[in-house]
């Protein structure tokens, strides 16, 4: 695609270090709520043209993060900068931000060429310029025949389509995107999904991106920050978010994770399984009763007739078999080679093995 800003220059005549999206920076924001504290000292940094999910609980201060980047929410302590400049007392409507949210928000008396066109008008581009760009932003996302239509004749996929052409018409410095979609069903939601990265990766649009769908945060992000309380608890590409969490909070909330009794061993070290094994990061706990988070992967089973654990259930997931293997009183989920787990049938005893490097840990509960 061709996208000509108002001076007339193509974005694609730029190169490519001019077309990267502006950096964006929130230092330290603090924004409570009468007795609600939203933010709690939260920072992020995105790159220019990176994409950026934020995930975590209901509440824990997402869509506040995000309202307080667009300029609709000021931080009570705290800077947001933009491009290398403090906007932190610049109104939303000067902060030249995209805006896609979970509702639609089309303007439902206008079609969808003037709903895309709306922002050009405010900008003052001329009339044939305007139905240039909203007519290539609307063959862009597919509804190019749909342009004449009014929100309540198209679907809600189409009207989110619309709705992103809207955001992107203006060449905005950054793209926010507010849990566009939640609403949509499970098979528009993966083609939009597709759609978005696609374009955004081909306009290089810094983009913020706040969900609580833990999938579309990892499968779209090239960052995705968890945020508990107001704070990032932890902000890494996904596989390392999955890999290696942080914090029991994070290898909790992202992907699956079984608790198994440790005992620590030394300030870096704990006794698991009958092995001793590194502890991952800082062993921030005293106590000697410990417990670590595993992912499925993180361990393997071996047919033990006198072993300490037992098969108690197994889910077939394709090339892997899941094995929630009982250790006393706690249930350990364990990823096998589909062809290893016909090996391993329902009731076997087994000893079970860590074969992570190092492991997370937390107090006994
Ligand atoms: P969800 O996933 O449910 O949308 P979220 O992570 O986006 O949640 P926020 O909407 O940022 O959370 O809200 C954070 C906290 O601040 C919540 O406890 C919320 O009730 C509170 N809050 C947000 N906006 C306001 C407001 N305008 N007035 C009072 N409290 C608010």
């Amino acid at each position: 695609m061709t996208m000509t800003n108002t001076t007339g220059t193509s974005r694609d005549d730029l190169a490519p270090s001019e077309r990267s999206g502006a950096p964006v920076a929130l230092r330290h924001l603090r924004r409570r709520f009468a007795t609600t504290t939203a933010l709690d000292g939260f920072s992020l940094d995105l790159q220019p043209g990176e994409f950026v999910a934020l995930l975590g609980p209901s509440g824990c201060g997402k869509t506040t993060a995000l309202r307080v980047l667009a300029g609709f929410e000021t931080p009570d302590e705290g800077s947001v900068w933009v491009d290398g400049a403090d906007v932190t007392g610049v109104p939303a409507q000067r902060r030249d931000m995209g805006m896609v949210f979970q509702s639609y928000s089309l303007f439902p008396n206008l079609s969808a060429h003037d709903n895309v066109a709306f922002g050009l008008r405010l900008r003052k581009v001329s009339g044939s310029e305007r139905r240039r760009r909203a007519n290539e932003l609307l063959e862009l996302v597919g509804l190019a025949e749909h342009r004449s239509k009014f929100p309540h004749q198209l679907s809600g996929g189409q009207q989110q389509r619309v709705a992103l052409a809207r955001a992107l018409a203006i060449e905005p410095r950054v793209l926010l995107l507010d849990e566009p979609l939640s609403a949509l069903d499970a098979k528009v939601r993966a083609e939009l999904r597709d759609q978005i990265r696609f374009l955004q990766r081909r306009l290089s649009i810094t983009t913020l991106f706040v969900t609580h769908d833990q999938e579309e945060a990892l499968s779209m992000a090239d960052r995705v920050g968890v945020m508990y309380q107001g704070r990032a608890e932890q902000i890494a590409a996904p596989a390392e978010l999955y890999a290696r969490p942080e914090t029991p909070f994070v290898a909790e909330f992202v992907g699956i994770t079984s608790r198994v009794p440790a005992t620590r061993r030394d300030d870096t070290h704990v006794e698991l399984l009958g092995r001793v094994v590194p502890v991952r990061g800082h062993l921030g706990v005293s106590s000697p009763e410990l417990e670590a988070l595993l992912r499925p992967e993180d361990l393997t089973v071996r047919l033990a007739v006198d072993g300490p654990a037992v098969i108690v259930n197994r889910s077939f997931l394709g090339s892997t078999t899941r094995l929630e293997v009982a250790l006393g009183s706690s249930i350990v989920k364990v990823d096998v080679a589909h062809r290893t787990s016909e090996d391993l049938p329902h009731l076997a005893r087994v000893d079970l093995e860590v074969v992570a490097p190092d492991v997370l840990v937390s107090a006994r509960r």
